[in-house]
């Protein structure tokens, strides 16, 4: 096998920084590659947490002035993980969340801070640090976007270049007037680089100038050519249809795995399901919730955002309630749907619960003590927390789109696809969709048997990174013997 070095760019990774599935990608994916013989190092910003976590620390470069004041570019490890980090106190010294203020507005240098990680990622992969000489440069998301831009705008040899989707509808967009301050030339304004609707944006940068596209399922990747789907980018991705694919994403099978879970009261495996009642017990109390085991305990874990569609899931409380069910509701985001959210709880003592915030222990609990997750998002690339549910034995209701589509196999399907039905699927992506579902749901939970199977064929469903670490590795490796 010839050994492979890929630099990742990514402007979060778990467990330094994180605040969606981009981060768990991005941490769990270079532990997986060791085993296919890929040796990736991984580039992110020195926010206060990361500078706080980084060992080994090692100063390979040192500028006075980058992009506006002194910078450094260090390596260092972390659980793991071989990285670089790009320190420029001006652009990351700040708390909180990795891309807004406290009010929740976008940072207004938004541009110039992601085009100075984008620089150094291109300046490495041109041979910036020696003793790390990267074959591919794998850009995440619009943060990294520009990296491709800048090895495209220069004449000497060139790393081969992936950029990976995990959202469409983070697109990175910015007034022209930037590309005078990030270094690239004016010329790239124009329909065929970085403009996009009298703006640029960063993610069209790198979706034009990758060598290969990559999106986290295989469904995503047809949804993202469509107009609707594309978001503005539908029409490039159709002409890149070559060169685009969808691979899974995984999950981290030691951080989500029931028999060892340090965050869950009661460990179990498939064959101690029983177990789970005791966790059932544990998340009712921690929610308000009245306590019943008979009772079915719907769970949600996710970002409040249109995309999630969680309005659709307020607007199916009264089926919930008339169905004798219960929800358990973890989530953070949209003013508004925390404001409805809490209200139902209010209304509806002992039967809703909700917790605004961002809270592993508690998102591992309702994983281990929900009878059902529900997952009911517009669009949704990948989708984390149905993985999650199918190795705890919670078993996922989804809509029907991206990912959820790829990962789920529904109840009314498991003859024809040849899988056992893991879970429960609904389209259109409505709220009367998702009642009728939520009563099928409660039907099959009646039924002691039916439900065990859905429980245990989830259960025994490989949702590790093994397999797509490999789907990467030849990705990776196909890439370099075409550049040869
Ligand atoms: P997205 O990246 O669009 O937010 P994913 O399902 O891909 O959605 O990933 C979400 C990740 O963040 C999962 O690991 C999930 O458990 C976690 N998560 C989301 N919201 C919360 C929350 N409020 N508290 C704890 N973990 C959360």
């Amino acid at each position: 096998m010839t050994p492979v070095r890929v630099l990742a760019v990514a402007s979060e990774v778990y467990p330094l920084v994180k605040t969606g599935g981009l981060a768990d990608v991005a941490g769990a994916l270079p532990v997986a590659l060791k085993t296919h013989g890929v040796e990736m190092r991984t580039l992110l910003p020195g926010y206060p947490d990361v500078m706080r976590l980084l060992s080994g620390t090692e100063e390979l470069r040192r500028w006075p002035d980058y992009f506006g004041g002194p910078g450094r570019l260090l390596a260092g490890s972390h659980a793991g993980l071989d990285l670089f980090v790009l320190d420029v106190p001006h652009l990351y010294a700040r708390p909180g969340n990795p891309y807004v203020t406290a009010d929740g507005v976008d940072w207004p240098d938004n541009g110039v801070r992601f085009a100075a990680l984008s620089r150094v990622a291109a300046d490495i992969g041109h041979a910036l640090v020696p003793a790390f000489v990267p074959d591919v440069v794998h850009a995440h998301d619009w943060q990294a976007g520009l990296a491709p831009a800048y090895l495209h705008y220069d004449d000497r040899p060139r790393p081969g270049t992936v950029m990976t989707i995990h959202n469409m509808a983070y697109q990175g967009k910015f007034a022209p007037a930037l590309l005078g301050s990030i270094g690239l030339p004016w010329h790239a304004f124009n329909v065929d680089a970085l403009e996009y609707f009298g703006g640029i944006s960063f993610l069209k940068a790198g979706l034009r100038f990758a060598d290969r596209i990559t999106t986290v399922s295989p469904t995503y990747a047809k949804e993202i050519q469509s107009d609707e789907g594309g978001m503005g980018l539908g029409g490039l991705l159709r002409q890149r249809s070559d060169v685009l694919s969808g691979i899974l994403n995984g999950v981290d099978t030691e951080v989500w795995n029931p028999q060892t879970d340090p965050h869950i009261a009661y460990r179990f495996d498939a064959e101690e399901l029983t177990f789970r009642a005791a966790n059932k017990a544990v998340l009712q109390q921690q929610f308000n919730l009245d306590s019943s085991d008979e009772t079915p305990l719907l769970g949600v874990i996710s970002r409040l955002s249109w995309q999630k569609g969680l309005d659709l899931l307020l607007e199916a409380i009264p089926t919930i309630l008339r169905e004798g069910m219960q929800l358990a509701l973890l989530g953070s985001g949209d003013r508004d749907l925390q404001d409805r959210y809490q209200a139902a709880a209010r209304a509806n003592p002992g039967r809703i619960g909700v917790v605004i915030g961002y809270d592993e222990i508690l998102a591992h609990l309702i994983q281990a003590g929900s009878d059902a997750l529900i997952v009911p998002s517009r669009f949704e690339p990948c989708g984390l927390t149905q993985l999650c549910a199918l190795r705890y034995g919670a078993v996922p209701i989804v809509s029907r789109v991206g990912g959820l589509e790829d990962t789920i196999v529904d109840i009314g399907e498991a003859d024809t696809s040849g899988h056992d039905a893991t879970g429960f699927k609904f389209a259109p992506v409505t709220a009367d969709a998702l009642a009728g579902t939520l009563r099928k749901a409660n039907v099959a939970f009646h039924d002691k048997l039916t439900w065990r199977r859905l429980q245990r064929s989830g259960l025994a469903t490989d949702v590790s990174w093994r397999n797509r670490a490999g789907d990467y590795a030849a990705l990776y490796r196909d890439l370099m013997a075409r550049r040869s």
